[in-house]
């Protein structure tokens, strides 16, 4: 089975458990490691000629235009992570709008890709931001995949739909596909995801999440890396022992599991997984080659 494998593209200076601490005035001062880390993700994937959807940051695409040329040109799905990695539900409707619009010109700009796949910074479209889903449709959007249907502090619906549907909104269908999750006894649901899923607990809790879900809901599983999870050598930024925990535990094995993962499993673009749901817009990678 295809397995859909997600990259939010961002810097290490991205993520809330670090934004907490490193404000967006100082983000142009800070040493750049996008390139360098994703260059390590491109190369994996090409090592194993498995496809991803790249879910790019506007503010990246702004600054590091060949980098997101050289994504499309490989054959990834070039898809949306907002330009400037706020929480949908800390913003107004109208204030994510203008996110939304501001990024898909910053990516357009990058490498021509109008993007129709959208993911929101740190899953934040929760029951409190569901609003989002509709400005998505009416900027364009036909697939999301922003919804974590577990119980977290910071983002989460528990008990949403495990797999792959279409919503509707006033705007038009979106296609929701939720982060991967497995069902457990009693009703009970526990992450499978990959990021610091992947990198906090074994390789087998990973790989055995999502045979479940390939073999036993016979549905692909949504995976999710951050190219800075493959750079051990990132600035540990965020504070906290939580936070920290969050962020930067595991960060070494992080390359050797992914390696294993793409061996052992097939995965590929929301574009390649969901091919129903391109939209009128949709200009695939390819186009950019
Ligand atoms: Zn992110």
């Amino acid at each position: 089975m295809l397995n859909v494998l997600s990259i939010d593209l961002e810097e290490y200076f991205h993520p809330t458990e670090v934004q907490n601490e490193v404000d967006a005035s100082r983000w142009s001062s800070l040493t750049p490691r996008v390139e360098y880390a994703t260059q390590l993700v491109l190369e994996l994937l090409d090592r194993h000629n498995a496809k991803a959807t790249f879910f790019v940051l506007g503010w990246v695409a702004s600054r590091y235009p060949k980098l997101v040329r050289d994504i499309a040109r490989r054959g990834h799905e070039i898809g949306c992570h907002s330009y400037r990695h706020e929480l949908v539900y800390a913003l107004t409707p109208q204030e994510f709008r203008a996110d939304t619009e501001e990024a898909v010109r910053a990516i357009e700009d990058a490498c021509g890709v109008t993007p129709v796949s959208y993911r929101a910074p740190s899953y934040s479209i929760t029951n409190r931001s569901l609003w989002a889903l509709e400005i998505l449709a009416e900027c364009g959007f036909t697939r999301d995949s922003s919804i974590y249907p577990i119980a977290h502090d910071r983002y989460g619906i528990p008990g949403f739909g495990r797999h792959a549907q279409v919503l509707s909104t006033p705007s038009g269908p979106i296609l929701e596909v939720p982060i991967a999750t497995v069902q457990l006894s009693a009703g009970r649901v526990a992450p499978v995801g990959g990021g610091a899923y992947l990198r906090l607990f074994p390789y087998r809790y990973t790989a055995a999440g999502i045979r479940q879900i390939n073999t036993v809901d016979r549905q692909p599983a949504c995976i999710y890396l951050h190219p800075w999870e493959l750079d051990p050598e990132l600035p540990r930024l965020a504070a906290g022992f939580i936070s920290r925990l969050r962020t930067y535990s595991g960060l070494s094995s992080v390359g050797a599991k992914m390696e294993r993962l793409v061996t052992e499993f097939q995965f590929s673009s929301l574009a390649d997984v969901y091919p129903l749901h391109a939209g009128r817009s949709t200009v695939t990678a390819q186009a950019c080659a």
